[in-house]
């Protein structure tokens, strides 16, 4: 059908197409403007959901097996600490596949390791995209070091702010959610006692988050938080924040989650100020696609986007096995992803709205993503949905 397929950027969406494809007999390049595959010290939640696309590809086990296993999630009250809500760990159970608390770079690296197992050669660092053109018969994708790359197809897995979905679909309206994260993460050795009941919790409050949960069989404590913050933040993971600032942000925080934050290590806390944007209306323009947050950038507040990233990708791989044409193999992922997807970010909106508004109620846990269903999607098996060939 295509014997050139290009992907651009190397982060959880295009590795995981990467691997998708390759499943399904189809050689890839990606291009990845790193000099190193290198993923950032923070956490990420990976659900049943994305968890039936990586055991499916072959990666499930060594990600389950650095995570360590999840414990008994609990929302608890912002100031006092008090219990709203525990969500016990029967993820197995109700959907037949696990919950799992992963470091980014272990994941990456799990993805990365499969990836590059299938076609050594496939990954190419230092490749900046800058722009592109099509025809009927190709693409051509010129990079900011000078070269061009020539495809039958080319799928933009370049991020939130992806410079491929702008080539194709044109500027976007952009806003700054008001909100600024920190992200974390501390020795388990440094975790304040107060802390050990619940090692998996969120404290939830009017206008703030603050969650901490552990990684690599409970020896890191990963720290994530978002609150409001009127004056703007630069998007992006590494922007470099001070412990000082953090902490005086959340300066009424229960006192044991307060002393976490003062036990992070001067120079290893990060902020970022968080964007949303519109759903697309389509996410492939003739020969070029869009997945992951290049196709659904979404706010963090249900914790999918890595998901829906991996969940593409299956479905793409699945597209082009089941496709005489790329024409119709574009067609099957978008139909068969965009409502999913283009679903999941309006609601991650909502759920920033919800566990966040500030309410005479007190603190509002919020409908997270298993009450929303989200975790009952499986990519594995869902039909891919038929178009005009
Ligand atoms: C605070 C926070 C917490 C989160 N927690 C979770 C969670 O628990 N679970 C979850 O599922 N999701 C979570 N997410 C969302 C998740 O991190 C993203 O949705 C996910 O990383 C998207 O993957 P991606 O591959 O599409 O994009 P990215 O991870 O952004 O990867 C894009 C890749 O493209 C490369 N790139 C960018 N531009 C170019 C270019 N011009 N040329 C070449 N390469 C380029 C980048 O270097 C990068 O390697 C969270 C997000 C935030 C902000």
């Amino acid at each position: 059908m295509v014997s050139q397929l290009s992907i651009v950027g190397a982060g959880i969406g295009g590795l995981s197409a990467a691997l998708a494809l390759q499943h399904s007999g189809y050689h890839v390049r990606l291009f990845e403007q790193a000099r190193e595959l290198r993923e950032f010290g923070a956490g990420v939640v990976i659900s049943p959901n994305a968890m039936h696309a990586l055991n499916f590809l072959g990666v499930g086990e060594r990600v389950a097996g650095e995570a360590g296993r999840a414990g008994v999630y609990v929302s608890r009250h912002f100031e006092t600490g008090e219990v709203l809500k525990i969500r016990p760990n029967d993820y197995m159970e109700k959907f037949g596949a696990a919950y799992h608390q992963v470091h980014r770079a272990d994941l990456q690296a799990a993805l990365a390791s499969a990836v590059l197992r299938n076609e050594p050669d496939c990954v190419r660092l230092g490749y900046c995209f800058e722009s592109l053109t099509q025809d009927s018969e190709r693409v051509v994708a010129t990079f900011t070091n000078g070269e061009t790359v020539t495809s039958d197809a080319l799928i933009g897995c370049d991020g939130g702010a992806s410079k491929v979905r702008a080539c194709v679909f044109g500027d976007e309206v952009v806003n700054y959610t008001g909100q600024v994260a920190f992200r974390a993460l501390v020795p388990m050795a440094d975790v304040p006692a107060g802390l050990n009941e619940h090692p998996f919790a969120m404290f939830v409050g009017a206008k703030r988050y603050f969650l901490h949960y552990p990684l690599r069989h409970r020896t890191i404590m990963n720290v994530i938080a978002v609150g409001r913050e009127p004056k703007w933040q630069d998007e992006g993971w590494r922007i470099p924040a001070t412990v000082e600032e953090f902490s005086n942000l959340y300066g009424d925080l229960y006192p044991p989650a307060l002393q976490l934050i003062r036990a992070i290590s001067p120079g290893t806390v990060f902020k970022w100020g968080l964007r949303d944007r519109e759903p697309l209306a389509q996410y492939t323009k003739g020969r070029v696609t869009t997945l992951g947050d290049a196709a659904h950038p979404m706010t963090p507040f249900l914790g999918q986007g890595a998901c829906l990233a991996i969940e593409d990708a299956m479905v793409l791989g699945r597209a082009f096995a089941a496709a005489n044409t790329l024409q119709h193999a574009f067609v099957l992922y978008e139909n068969t992803r965009k409502q999913r997807a283009n679903g999941v970010q309006l609601a991650s909106r909502r759920q920033g709205d919800e566990i966040q508004g500030a309410t005479a109620r007190g603190p509002n846990p919020g409908t997270d993503a298993l009450d929303r269903g989200l975790y009952a999607y499986n990519p594995v098996t869902v039909p891919l949905t038929h178009g005009d060939p």
